[in-house]
C-alpha cells in the first residue's frame, strides 16, 4: 500500500479497516483456543472504556499522570495479594510476559553481579517446558541457557534434582513455570525451592498463563499447589493481565520479593543531554490505556467475578477433559487450570490437528510428545459438545485414511 495522497472519510476507512478481519481466526464464537481470551461481552466493553478513557497518556511520565502511577501501585498491590507477597514486596506493570520475563532475567543477573557472581559469563537453568520468551532475553543479554528436560514419569514436570545439578556459580536464576505453556503442568514449585536454596540461586516462577486463574482455581477448591511467594525460595514472578487477567492487551506484572531485588530492575541513568529519565522496565513510552483498563477490570470483577468465571474455565477443561478420554486420547499429566494437550496412542495428533483446523477451529499444539493443545476462556464453555464432535469426526476422518493435506501448526 501506498500511503494515500487524499485521505478518505472515517466510515470509509472505518468499513475497510473492520472488513478486513473478516479472514482471520473466529474467536468471537469460541472456535479459536489460543491468542484470545474471551469473558464475554462485558468486560470486551469495559476493556475498550477503560483503555479510551487513558489512551493518550503516558505511565513513562507519572510525575505528570499521578492517576496512572496510582493505578499502577493498586494494580501490583492486588496481584501481590493474591500471590502471598510478602510485606515489602514490590513489582512493576509490563508490555507482556515477555517484557515481564526479561526485566526478571535482567534483574536477577544484575542481583548477582552486584554480589559478585558471574561477572563473566551468567547462565540461566530452565525446565525444556518452559517459555521461549527466557531464551529470547538470554540471547538479548547474552546469557547462556540451559534446558533441562522435564521428567519421564507421565508428570511433565520440571526435574528439580536434574536442575539443582546443572547450576553452578555463575548460574543467575532458575525457572519453574505455573503452568507451563506447552502441557499447562504446574512444576513442583517447593521442590525447586529446596534446590535453590540449597544452590543458592534466585527461583522465578513464571505464572504468564496462571498467575491470575491458579489462585482463584485454588479458592474454589482445585488442589493447586504451592506456586508462589508462599514458598520463600521464589524472589520473582511474572503474571500476564492480558491473559488470565481479562484485561486489555499489553498488560502484565512482574513482581519481587523484596525492594532490595526491584532495586537492580529500574534503568537510572542521566548520561544524556536530556532531562533525568528513570524507566522500571523495557519501554519507555508505556501506554496508559493498558494500565488503566487492568485497574478497570480487576475492579469490575473483584474476587468474586474471577471466581465464577475461572470456576467456568476449569470446569470447562474438565468436561474437555473427559470428552477427550472417552474418544481414546490420553491427557498429558494432570492438567489443573485452563490448558490441556492430549494425544491419541494410534493416530498422530498432527494428522488429526489439520481435520479439526479444515472443520473451523484455530487450536494449537505441543511438540514433545507431539499433541492437540487448548487454551481456555470462559467463552469455551458454550463450544464443549461442539468441539468434541468435530474432534470425534475428525479422529474418524483419520482412522479412515482419509485426513486432507497436512496443516502445519505454528504460531507465527
Ligand atoms: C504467554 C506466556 C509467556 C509470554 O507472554 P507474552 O505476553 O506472549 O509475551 C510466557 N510464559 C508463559 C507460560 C506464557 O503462557
Amino acid at each position: 500500500m501506498h500511503m494515500p495522497e487524499k485521505g478518505r472519510s472515517w466510515p470509509e476507512v472505518k468499513a475497510d479497516l473492520i472488513g478486513r478481519g473478516g479472514n482471520d481466526a473466529k474467536w468471537r464464537d469460541g472456535r479459536t483456543a489460543v491468542y484470545v481470551f474471551n469473558a464475554g461481552e462485558d468486560i470486551a466493553e469495559i476493556q475498550k472504556e477503560a483503555y479510551a478513557a487513558y489512551m493518550s497518556e503516558n505511565g513513562l511520565g507519572p510525575l505528570a499522570f499521578p492517576s496512572l502511577a496510582q493505578m499502577e501501585k493498586d494494580v501490583i498491590s492486588m496481584a501481590l495479594g493474591l500471590l502471598h507477597g510478602p510485606k515489602g514486596s514490590t513489582g512493576s506493570m509490563t508490555s507482556g510476559g515477555t517484557d515481564s520475563i526479561t526485566m526478571a532475567v535482567k534483574t536477577a543477573r544484575d542481583y548477582a553481579r552486584s554480589k559478585g557472581r558471574a561477572t563473566e559469563r551468567a547462565n540461566v537453568v530452565l525446565p525444556q517446558s518452559a517459555h521461549l520468551a527466557f531464551d529470547k532475553a538470554c540471547h538479548l543479554m547474552d546469557i547462556e541457557v540451559r534446558r533441562i528436560p522435564v521428567k519421564t514419569d507421565g508428570s511433565y514436570e520440571a526435574d528439580a534434582i536434574a536442575m539443582g545439578e546443572a547450576c553452578d556459580a555463575d548460574t543467575v536464576v532458575m525457572v519453574g513455570s505455573a503452568p507451563n505453556f506447552p502441557h499447562g503442568i504446574i512444576d513442583p514449585i517447593s521442590a525447586l525451592g529446596s534446590v535453590a536454596e540449597e544452590k543458592g540461586v534466585w527461583l522465578h516462577v513464571d505464572a504468564c498463563v496462571g498467575g491470575y486463574i491458579a489462585p482463584f482455581a485454588r479458592m474454589n477448591g482445585v488442589p493447586v499447589p504451592d506456586f508462589d511467594f508462599e514458598v520463600p525460595a521464589v524472589q520473582s514472578m511474572s503474571a500476564d493481565l492480558h491473559k488470565f487477567g481479562y484485561a486489555a492487551k499489553g498488560a502484565s506484572t512482574v513482581l519481587f520479593r523484596t525492594e532490595e531485588l526491584y532495586s537492580h530492575m529500574p534503568f537510572d541513568l542521566a548520561c544524556w543531554s536530556g532531562a533525568p529519565m528513570k524507566t522500571p522496565t523495557l519501554a519507555g513510552t508505556r501506554p496508559g490505556g493498558a494500565i488503566s483498563a487492568a485497574w478497570a477490570v480487576m475492579n469490575y470483577l473483584g474476587v468474586e467475578g474471577y471466581r465464577r468465571l475461572q470456576g467456568t474455565v476449569c470446569e470447562t477443561r474438565q468436561r474437555i477433559q473427559d470428552g477427550v478420554e472417552a474418544l481414546g486420547f490420553e491427557v498429558l499429566g494432570n492438567p489443573l487450570l485452563s490448558l490441556i494437550a492430549f494425544r491419541h496412542p494410534d493416530h498422530h495428533a498432527f494428522a488429526i490437528y489439520g481435520e479439526i483446523y479444515r472443520r473451523g477451529w484455530f487450536t494449537s499444539v505441543t511438540k514433545e510428545p507431539p499433541s492437540l493443545h487448548l487454551m481456555l476462556s470462559p467463552k469455551h464453555a458454550e463450544v464443549v459438545d461442539e468441539y468434541l464432535a468435530d474432534l470425534a469426526e475428525s479422529l474418524k476422518t483419520v482412522a479412515e485414511g482419509k485426513a486432507g493435506e497436512k496443516v502445519e501448526a505454528r504460531y507465527s
